[in-house]
């Protein structure tokens, strides 16, 4: 060989293997990159969401949306008014007190000291944050340390499960379960078994998730219900978080009991509740949580070092709508119990629709979601990929096929309880008549073409 072709030689192995070298160093620098960058652990497995995959198919006009809750009937006007009013106020437009406005706190009070029958100190033991979700948020970072077990009742508002698994808690699950024999028709037929609540309760158990009136299902839990589980909570030492966002939607024949309110449940109790579902206004994302101060104390604590504080034009016209029909509690004109009535008629509207399209609707005794079960339209899916249960795929077609968008259930369970769900998808009613109507006129001519 000659001394050309040598150097030649030499030239091309030293080029592969400092090729070689380069593509290691790179893909083990890559490497590195990834793996610096990747998701902080507690947010494993937290990436799919059920909000988010549902809420933009069904924002196309062509589509009936009876999915995500959010009313299309309007708010009371006093309140945008006073929103309107509040913004005028240049001073308003600025930073206010972190743990709430002042005048909202002390509206809060007023109205919350009524209907606990107590007086609550509205600095100390109320505490406002971004919407009922920064108000469970703040909770579980707040009360939930690691390891700690945290008892969660399905159907679930399906965020109960990420944030007790952010704030490094294990969510401990417990379904409703059908009363057997008998066909079931409202909210009032899912019921907890106290033995199998019991079992669930050891000395790692932090707290118990409440959800009153409950989404998706729309069951009111009884007083005996609750005093079951306050006598559990005493039992264990345990906390109570109790979602109450739909306080006041309540049908005909049903009572609101607040847990808080059971004898011993004060001091281990936060409740929480919104603005969004108070006013019908979810995109003003008000929440409050309310407790003994030394629970709030730390709730606060989060809030200082995370939001500091909510929007103070927003929070001045929720107080201001709150102080007027504080005036009127009692009185049919108050929106808490007027909203509930008109919405009363929607329900019924709703469930008549369903039964003669051949549905089977559960009637709720509050909130304003209804379920459906759809196994007797025997709708065959089988040419959908098989990687999702069977409500995801149904609510899919159904918003293609029909127009019409929902939620579905297995949404607000734990895998396991995925069976028992998927034959129900839900739907929201707080809508125009229109809307109704026009969700109807789908279900009517549901099996023409
Ligand atoms: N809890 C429940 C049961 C809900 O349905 C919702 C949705 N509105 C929230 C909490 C969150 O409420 P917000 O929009 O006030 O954050
Ligand atoms: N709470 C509302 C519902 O259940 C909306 C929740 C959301 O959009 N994240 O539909």
């Amino acid at each position: 060989m000659s001394i050309a072709l040598q150097a030649l030689n030499c030239l091309r192995l030293t080029y592969r293997s400092a090729h070689r070298t380069c593509r290691r160093i790179f893909s083990t620098k890559q490497h590195i990159m990834m793996s610096r960058h990747t998701h902080a652990k507690r947010l494993e497995g937290l990436d799919k969401n059920v909000w988010v995959a549902f809420t933009s198919v069904a924002a196309d006009p062509s589509i009936v949306n009876l999915g995500q809750g959010f009313p299309d009937i309007p708010p009371p006007s006093y309140v945008k008014e006073a929103l309107a009013k509040a913004a005028s106020v240049d001073l308003m437009n600025q930073y206010t007190r972190g743990f709430g406005h002042p005048s909202l706190v002390k509206a809060l009070s007023q109205v919350y000291g009524k209907v606990c029958g107590h007086p609550i100190d509205p600095f100390k033991e109320i505490l406002v944050t971004v919407g009922a979700y920064g108000s469970l948020f703040g909770t579980m970072q707040g009360l939930v340390e690691e390891g700690d077990e945290v008892i969660i009742i399905e159907p679930f508002f399906d965020c109960y499960v990420p944030m007790v698994r952010m704030a490094g808690g294990k969510p401990v699950m417990i379904p409703l379960r059908p009363k057997s024999g008998k066909k079931t028709i409202t909210s009032a037929d899912w019921y907890l078994d106290p033995e199998e609540l019991s079992s669930k309760f050891n000395s790692k158990t932090k707290a118990i998730i409440i959800n009153t009136p409950n989404n998706p299902i729309g069951k009111i839990f009884s007083r005996d219900e609750l005093q079951m589980i306050a006598d559990l909570c005493i039992k264990h030492d345990t906390l109570c978080f109790s979602d109450e966002v739909y306080e006041w939607l309540i049908y005909k024949g049903h009572q609101h009991v607040k847990i808080a309110t059971l004898p011993g449940m004060w001091d281990r109790t936060i409740t929480i509740s919104s603005a969004g579902k108070t006013f019908s206004v979810t995109g003003w994302k008000l929440g409050w949580s309310i407790g003994p101060e030394h629970l709030i104390k730390h709730l606060q604590t989060v809030m200082q070092n995370t939001l500091y504080t909510c929007p103070t034009p927003l929070q001045e016209a929720v107080a201001q709508g709150l102080l007027l029909n504080y005036e009127m509690m009692g009185q049919p004109e108050c929106y808490f119990s007027s909203l509930a009535e008109e919405l009363e008629g929607k329900r019924d509207r709703l469930a008549a629709i369903l039964q003669e399209a051949g549905m089977t609707p559960v009637i709720p005794e509050g909130g304003y979601f209804m379920l459906v079960d759809v196994t007797s339209l025997n709708q065959d899916l089988s040419h959908m990929a098989d990687d999702e249960a069977y409500d995801y795929k149904f609510v899919k077609w159904m918003i293609k096929e029909k127009k019409l968008a929902a939620i579905p259930v297995t949404a607000f369970v734990g895998e396991e309880s995925k069976k028992h769900f998927e034959k129900y998808i839900r739907l929201c009613f707080i809508k125009q008549d229109s809307t109704l109507e026009a969700a109807g006129s789908i279900l009517k001519n549901w099996r023409k073409v």
